[in-house]
């Protein structure tokens, strides 16, 4: 049997300012990297956490 603990997480960071966070979903994850870049126009990265 395999394990059921399989969530990636999402870590997303701004390289402009201080934003950071940790999501559980790719969804979200994009969803606050499309709006922070459109409202502040900064870089910011998607990582993965297993
Ligand atoms: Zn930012």
């Amino acid at each position: 049997m395999e394990p059921a603990t399989r969530e990636a997480k999402y870590h997303v960071v701004c390289r402009d300012c201080s934003v950071e966070r940790l999501f559980e979903s790719d969804a979200e994850a994009t969803a606050l990297e499309r709006e922070h870049a459109e409202e502040t126009d900064h870089r910011i990265v998607v990582g993965r956490v297993w």
